[in-house]
C-alpha cells in the first residue's frame, strides 16, 4: 500500500496525464529562450493572471526572491505580515541577497496586515529612513491556517500603494486555494497586485516549479534576477511540460480538497482529546487536550508505523494535515480511525518532539 501523506500538498506525485507530457514535450535551451513548453507554461501562466509576461523558477521561494529583488534595491524597505512565508521561511533571502528592509507588521487571524499599520508604515522622504518600496500578501495565508483574504482586502491594499507608488507582490503559493475559496477566478485577485509568484508543486500536482507573473517590464528584471541566483534551468520544458497540465487540469478541481479538509474537520471534533481549529480552504490544524499524555511525535510516530499514515507534528501539542489530490475520504476515513485508535490506548511515557517544517 502506497503511503498516505498529509504533511503537506507538497508531497503530491505527478499525475499520470503529467508524466506523459513530460515524456513528450519539445524542449530547448531555455537559458536562450528557445524552450517551446516553458515559453508555452509562461505565456498560460500570465493570461490566466490577467498579466503580461511569466517566468518559470526553480521554487516558491525562488519566484519570492527574484520578485523583490526586482522590485527593490539596497535599503529598500518591503511591508510584511509577521505570518508570512517571504518573512519567515525563505532564509531571510531578501534581506541576504537584496538588502532589502523587512517592516514586520501584525497580521490578524486570516493574515490581514491593518490597513491603517499599513497608511502608519510607509516613509516620508527623508535622508535618514529606508525608502518604503513594497507591500508583501500571501493569498491563501499559510501561517493564518490556511484562510482566504477577500478580493476588498486587495483593492484596498492596492488603493494605498497607488497613492505611494508602491509596488504590490503577492505570494500565491496557494493561489488557486484562495481563488477556489473566494469562488472567483484567480485573476480577480491578481488584478490588484503588480506581480505575483503560484507554486505548480504543490495542490496542482507538478513535480517541480513555480511562476512569477508580473508586467513584461518586470519580467525582464526578474529574469535577470533568476540568473543572478542560478536559476536558469536549460532544457526545462520537461517540467514545465507538468506545470502545463496542471495549470489546465488542476486548478478547477481543489475544491475537492477543500470538502476532505472539512470532512477530516468535522471527524476529528468527534474525537475525545483533539480539538480542532477552524478549517479554509486545504489544511486542518489540531490540538491534543492536557489530559492526553502522548505527545504530538509520538502520535505521528504510531500512525506512521501502524496505519503507513504521515501527518505533520508541529510542536508538542499541535498537528497540521493538509489534503491535496492523493488524499480521498477514504484516506481520510483512515487518519481519523486511526488517531481514534492510537488515542483510545495512551501510552505512559512522553517522547523526544522533534519539530518538523514541511513548507
Ligand atoms: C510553499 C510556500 C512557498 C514556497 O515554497 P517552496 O518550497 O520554495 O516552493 C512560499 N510561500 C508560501 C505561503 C508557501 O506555502
Amino acid at each position: 500500500m502506497n503511503k498516505i501523506d498529509f504533511r503537506s500538498d507538497t508531497v503530491t506525485w505527478p499525475t499520470a496525464t503529467m508524466r506523459d507530457a513530460m515524456r513528450l514535450a519539445e524542449v530547448g535551451d531555455d537559458v536562450y529562450g528557445e524552450d517551446p513548453t516553458v515559453n508555452e507554461l509562461q505565456a498560460l501562466a500570465a493570461n490566466t493572471l490577467g498579466k503580461e509576461a511569466g517566468l518559470f523558477v526553480a521554487s516558491g521561494s525562488q519566484g519570492n526572491l527574484v520578485s523583490l529583488l526586482a522590485a527593490a534595491g539596497r535599503g529598500d524597505e518591503a511591508i510584511v505580515g509577521e505570518a508570512n512565508h517571504t518573512y519567515n521561511w525563505e532564509a531571510g533571502g531578501m534581506a541576504v541577497l537584496g538588502g532589502i528592509v523587512p517592516r514586520v507588521l501584525a497580521v490578524d487571524e486570516i493574515g490581514r496586515m491593518s490597513l491603517a499599520q499599513i497608511r502608519a508604515a510607509i516613509r516620508p522622504d527623508d535622508a535618514h529612513l529606508p525608502t518604503s518600496r513594497l507591500i508583501l500578501l500571501e493569498n491563501t495565508a499559510g501561517g493564518c491556517y490556511g484562510a482566504a483574504i477577500p478580493l476588498d482586502y486587495f483593492a484596498a491594499v492596492r488603493e494605498i500603494a497607488d497613492e505611494h507608488g508602491l509596488h504590490v507582490h503577492l505570494d500565491g503559493a496557494r493561489l488557486f486555494n484562495a481563488a477556489t475559496k473566494l469562488g472567483v477566478p484567480a485573476r480577480d485577485i491578481t488584478q490588484y497586485v503588480d506581480s505575483v509568484t503560484f507554486c505548480l508543486s504543490k495542490g496542482l500536482c507538478a513535480p517541480v516549479g513555480s511562476v512569477v507573473c508580473g508586467s513584461a517590464e518586470f519580467i525582464h528584471a526578474a529574469h535577470r534576477a533568476r540568473k543572478l541566483v542560478g536559476g536558469g534551468m536549460r532544457q526545462a520544458g520537461i517540467v514545465a511540460a507538468a506545470g502545463i497540465v496542471a495549470l489546465e487540469e488542476m486548478t478547477e478541481r481543489l475544491h475537492k480538497d477543500h470538502a476532505n479538509a472539512a470532512r477530516l474537520a468535522a471527524g476529528l471534533a468527534q474525537i475525545d482529546g483533539i480539538k480542532v481549529e477552524p478549517v479554509h480552504t486545504n489544511m486542518v490544524f489540531f490540538t491534543l487536550h492536557d489530559d492526553v499524555t502522548l505527545n504530538a511525535d509520538a502520535i505521528a510516530q504510531q500512525l506512521r508505523e501502524q496505519h503507513n499514515i504521515w501527518i505533520g507534528a508541529r510542536s508538542a501539542r499541535a498537528f497540521r494535515a493538509v489534503t491535496h489530490y492523493w488524499v480521498d475520504e477514504e484516506a481520510v476515513d483512515l487518519l481519523l480511525k486511526g488517531l481514534e485508535q492510537i488515542l483510545s490506548e495512551p501510552a505512559a511515557v512522553n517522547h523526544e518532539q522533534q519539530v518538523g517544517y514541511y513548507g
